[in-house]
């Protein structure tokens, strides 16, 4: 989908294996190379307590805004690459896992998919301290497709004992 205007996108990257700061730091530079997208910027690196099963070893967590004229469906396909590429393996709900790209915000869009399933704003985004604080860090007047400001809804966030490193 080229020749569009760019839009402002936040993807969300988590790793909880196989040495997570470095897959962080890994897959910011193959988001970096996504075609018809321009990395704007990144927020600091965060640890987090995990969601779901505790048996699992504490995350690592970022958040980058980039600018595409990649669609939402083409977006998570080159997310869903880059995650195997990763050698991401599908374990238990909120398990463990080399590396997690969401697409937290895509513009102001919402979008709604079956088959591939895709949610835009992704459904889990405003409750989770470890995408909020950090996409705050680097849009701190991000705005949601309501019209409100991601900044009003950072009290609301559950809590996972995040750190910025
Ligand atoms: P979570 O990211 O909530 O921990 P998973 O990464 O295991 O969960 O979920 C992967 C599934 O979520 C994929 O099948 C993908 O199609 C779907 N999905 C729905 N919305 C999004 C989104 N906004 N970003 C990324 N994946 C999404
Ligand atoms: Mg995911």
């Amino acid at each position: 989908m080229t020749g569009q205007r760019p839009l402002p996108v936040l993807i969300g990257v988590g790793s909880n294996l196989d040495d997570p700061i470095q897959q962080v730091k890994t897959v910011l530079v193959r988001l970096a190379s996504l075609p018809d997208s321009t990395l704007q910027a990144c927020s600091s690196l965060y640890t987090s307590a995990p969601q779901g099963p505790q048996d699992q070893p504490d995350f690592c967590n970022a958040v980058v805004q980039m600018d595409t004229t990649l669609s939402p469906l083409q977006l998570l396909l080159a997310l869903q690459q880059i995650e195997a590429t990763s050698g991401r393996i599908k374990t238990r709900h909120w398990g463990e896992r080399v590396i997690d790209l969401d697409i937290l915000f895509y513009g102001r869009q919402t979008i709604r998919h079956f088959d591939p399933d895709l949610s835009i704003p992704h459904p889990h985004a405003l409750s989770r301290d470890f995408v909020v604080i950090p996409a705050l860090e680097i849009c701190p007047n991000w705005r949601l497709p309501d019209g409100s400001y991601l900044a009003d809804h950072a009290a609301a966030c559950l809590t996972h004992q995040l750190k910025r490193l």
